[in-house]
């Protein structure tokens, strides 16, 4: 039976689970998603630290200007004035460095001349001004990255501020990827007649790195059921498997059949879309089993409808990238005919008008196997089943491919 593609994203999501944690260096913890909330464990600034170069005065004291004050010390970063400043005194300061007891202001150093240790402030400060107060940036035990936050670099500036040295993430899911097919060899082996290059093998697992998994490549099946059943041994252990090709209905296609006397019982196998109708959703050995068409394009557009919202499920990330769920829209750049009963993904390109609005403009040529205009395209249109034809300038939903993925 075709199910829709809602329907096959919730069954998949509904088939995977957060994974357990780790504890890694906060060095490499970029793109990573946090297994529980991080406080810090200092309070930033420590102290009321001067913004400014220039000299920490009582700002009482030179209201009045010009005004004379007698230098009585210094307060560098990382070394502060130990003593108070009394009636007509000054410290000289420096960005980062702790104002002194009983300053209350900064003069810049832009307003003040030095002859000697006698300073003449020729512009009065505000009171507060240029003193950053303990605390601003946050405090010991504030919670500032939580649960569920897939690490950007500045979270990562920021916990290694919070003196975070390690944090617990979530494992990465290691996902088991199966080619299958007579016609398929890896990119450098020499080419026999009738033989093609296993893409996919190499693309897709980029794709895994890409969305926080981690690939182990089981190779290339025969279409044969003794070495698709010999290969399956590499899925122990592995969190997920996803195979390629071999899932339609050609006397060739022994991934439901070989699979499914070894166990894998099987959710679905065919979605109302195109390209990816052949998608197989299933568990074996426990463990959930993402079968991908064979086509190039069918296999990149299932995955990222699917692969990486499941991904993010068992990453447990708190906002999901989920391509398949979330839309945006864009302004149609060409006539679209009526559509029939699969939603359609059209590879696309993205411009902007005059207007600055976003023009998605799909490619002539929409095969599966085209992976050359899949590569350059910007964006999928998504034409719902059934959708009427549509003239260039309407609104249309839009999927931006990840131009980092
Ligand atoms: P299948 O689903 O096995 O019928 O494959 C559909 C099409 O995708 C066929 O033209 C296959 O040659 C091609 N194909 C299958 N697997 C791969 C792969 N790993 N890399 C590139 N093309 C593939
Ligand atoms: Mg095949």
């Amino acid at each position: 039976m075709m199910i829709s593609v809602a329907e096959a994203l919730a069954k998949v999501l509904a088939g995977v689970k957060p994974l357990n944690a780790e504890r890694i260096s906060i060095t490499e913890a970029f793109g990573r998603v946090l297994a529980e909330d991080v406080p810090s464990r200092i309070t930033q600034p420590f102290a009321d630290v001067s913004a400014m170069d220039g000299y920490a005065v009582r700002s009482d004291d030179v209201q009045t200007i010009p005004a004379a004050v007698t230098q009585i010390g210094e307060s560098a970063a990382g070394s502060g004035f130990a003593g108070s400043i009394g009636p007509g005194e000054a410290v000289r300061i420096f960005t980062g460095a702790p104002v002194p007891e009983g300053a209350d202001a900064i003069v810049i150093q832009e307003d003040t001349e030095a002859d000697g240790n006698r300073i003449t402030v020729t512009e009065a400060p505000v009171k507060g001004r240029y003193i950053r107060p303990a605390g601003l940036d946050f405090r010991e035990g504030d919670a500032l990255l939580t649960k569920g936050r897939r690490l950007t670099t500045r979270d990562v500036g920021l916990a290694a501020a919070m003196n975070v040295p390690w944090v617990s993430v979530i494992r990465q899911p290691q996902i088991a990827l199966l080619s299958t097919g007579d016609e398929l060899v890896l990119p450098g082996e020499p080419l026999g007649p009738d033989q093609i290059i296993s893409s996919n093998s190499v693309g897709l697992s980029a794709f895994i790195r890409a969305i926080g998994g981690t690939p182990i490549n089981l190779g290339i099946a025969r279409d044969d059921p003794a070495s698709l059943r010999a290969m399956l041994e590499g899925v122990r252990g592995a969190d997920m498997l996803v195979t390629i090709g071999g899932a339609s209905v050609g006397d060739y296609d022994l991934v439901k059949s070989v699979l499914g006397k070894e166990g894998l019982d099987i959710t679905f196998s065919q979605v109302a879309m195109r390209p990816g109708k052949p998608l197989i959703f299933g568990t074996i050995h426990d463990r959930p089993m993402l079968g991908l068409p064979g086509n190039p394009v069918s296999a990149f557009v299932c995955s990222t409808l699917y692969l990486r919202p499941m991904v993010d499920v068992m990453l447990g990330a708190e906002t999901p990238e989920t391509a398949g769920a979330v839309t945006e829209t864009a302004l149609l750049g060409k006539d679209l005919t009526e559509n029939d009963r699969r939603q359609d993904y059209l590879r696309a390109t993205l411009s902007r008008n005059a207007d600055g609005d976003f023009v998605a403009t799909p490619f002539d040529k929409q095969d599966s196997s085209m992976l050359a205009v899949f590569a350059k395209a910007d964006c999928l249109v998504v034409r719902p089943p059934h959708a009427p034809p549509v003239e260039a300038g309407a609104r249309v939903p839009i999927i931006r491919l990840d131009p980092r993925v």
